[in-house]
């Protein structure tokens, strides 16, 4: 192992090559090329191959990176694909959309002195590999079950729940109050860090394992929760968390502001080649604009990024606390200033000016105070600090809310928590009605899709103990 291994002495960090900044800005494709095989096995082996994985501890779903990194310098692609796919249901996208500078990558042990093993841009490879030489095949379970399992949402949740209960060879039907497959995954993640190709294969896949969809179907209004129940052995709630969050500020009904989500669904159902009328009038269009997106997480970035590549005349990012407590990746941060993005930190907005339409923002200086009870410095406004930004198109990327999903359902018995969020049982992770069970950002409150997938799959093992244990009571009572 140690001829293989622990190069990063000799080897510095090498990252896939990206594309220029200014050819990125004209399109929509992936910015990062893909690694050849001798890179990837030489990135791969810059490894220290630590007895205590800091990598894998931080990585929500476990991975077993030293042991993949292992096998991919070694050139055993198939046995890392194998190794990888075990314990995440897309390495693919999670190796495209991860934030590894705040998750495996930052937590690298050799990421202090040496730079950090490329992990995300390794898993990557290792799955488009197995795409591509035909090794990701349809689920074919060894003995089908006769219960099947009905999932409410078919984003990164739902379908790794479904994965994981088709593997043991539970029938499974997926609701999707959308017409495409993939949640945010398909409708709020842009091309440039995720092409829909990628979200599409994995859709076909589950397809081909004979997972059923049902699109175009929401809960509440095509079809009632009692008959989910009725029809499924056991029924999961993966919506996720839609409703945008807002701010009290005078102006902020003017037009030209936007919730961030409803602008990015019109430009990646514009890619998909949907007839977008709010694109097409210029409401969701930022060609042209001075485009102001308010918030420093990972949506706000998304916007910022897509406003360049629409033909925006100026993207300014506005957020409330600097550089370093901005929720969002560094690495995204980075990316948009090469795309000529402006970031304008430690600034808020206070109101929005215009007559019948925004014409500027008015921000008002932070100075970071002391840390609250959650540990984060408090924003306080700096008296007299005023400045107004001109503003064509406001987007607000303020973070999601759940929505009051007992009355959107139609369930009033239906349990959940102060901020809304659904109320389980952690252990069973059933809800307060028997035989519903929820995960992902319904539960959680908005997170990353890798804790989604996580969520799935944990949700999928409490569904399973649940069904194996109610055909063992009836098979006792069968009996007696
Ligand atoms: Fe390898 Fe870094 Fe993980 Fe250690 S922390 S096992 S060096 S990837």
């Amino acid at each position: 192992m140690a001829e293989r291994m622990l190069k990063f002495v000799g080897t510095p960090q090498a990252m896939p090559d990206k594309r220029p900044a200014a050819e990125r800005r004209r399109d929509f494709d992936e910015i990062y090329q893909s690694y050849a095989q001798q890179k990837a096995a030489e990135q791969a082996s810059r490894c220290s191959q630590c007895g205590v994985p800091f990598c894998q501890i931080h990585c929500p779903l476990h991975n077993n990176i030293p042991d993949w990194l292992k096998l991919t310098a070694e050139g055993r692609l198939d046995e890392a694909y194998e190794l990888s796919s075990a314990t995440n249901n897309f390495p693919e996208i999670c190796g495209r959309i991860c934030p590894q500078d705040r998750l495996c990558e930052g937590n690298c042990v050799i990421e202090k002195g040496f730079e950090s093993v490329t992990i995300g841009s390794v898993e990557k490879y290792i799955t488009d590999t197995a795409w591509q030489r035909g090794w990701v095949k349809p689920i074919q379970p060894r003995r089908e079950r006769t219960e099947c399992v009905g999932i409410v949402g078919a984003g990164p949740a739902g379908l790794a729940a479904a994965e994981q209960l088709r593997r043991k060879g539970y029938q499974v039907a997926i609701y999707d109050r959308y017409d495409r497959v993939g949640g945010l995954l398909i409708y709020g993640i842009p091309n440039f860090k995720l092409e829909k190709e990628i979200v599409q294969r994995r859709e076909k896949l589950l397809r081909d394992s004979k997972v059923t969809f049902h699109l175009n179907c929401e809960v509440g209004r095509d079809v009632k929760l009692e008959e989910l129940r009725a029809r499924h052995g056991a029924v999961l709630i993966a919506t996720g968390v839609y409703k945008a969050r807002d701010i009290a500020a005078p102006g902020v009904g003017l037009a030209g502001i936007a919730p961030a989500l409803d602008y990015l669904t019109a430009s990646n159902r514009q890619g998909l080649g949907d007839t977008v009328p709010d694109f097409e009038s210029g409401l969701l269009n930022a060609a042209g604009k001075d485009v102001v997106v308010i918030g420093g997480g990972d949506t706000a970035m998304d916007c910022v990024r897509t406003a360049v590549r629409q033909g925006a005349k100026s993207v300014k990012c506005l957020y409330r606390r600097d550089r370093a407590n901005m929720p969002g990746s560094q690495r995204e941060v980075k990316h948009a200033e090469e795309e000529g993005v402006e970031f304008v930190w430690l600034a808020a907005p206070q109101a929005f000016l215009g007559k019948d339409k925004v014409s500027h923002v008015r921000t008002v200086r932070i100075h970071l105070g002391m840390p609250d009870a959650s540990g984060r410095q408090t924003p306080q406004e700096i008296p007299n600090s005023h400045v107004n930004i001109e503003a064509d198109l406001v987007l607000m990327a303020l973070g999601f809310d759940p929505e009051d999903l007992p009355a959107a359902m139609g369930a009033p018995d239906l349990g959940v928590t102060g901020w809304n969020t659904l109320k389980i049982d952690w252990k069973s992770m059933m809800t307060s009605l028997d035989g519903v069970f929820a995960a992902g950002d319904i539960v959680r409150g908005a997170s990353l899709v890798v804790w989604a997938v996580r969520d799935g799959r944990d949700a999928a093992e409490r569904i399973h103990t649940y069904l194996a244990g109610k055909a063992l009571a009836a098979q006792r009572i069968a009996a007696e």
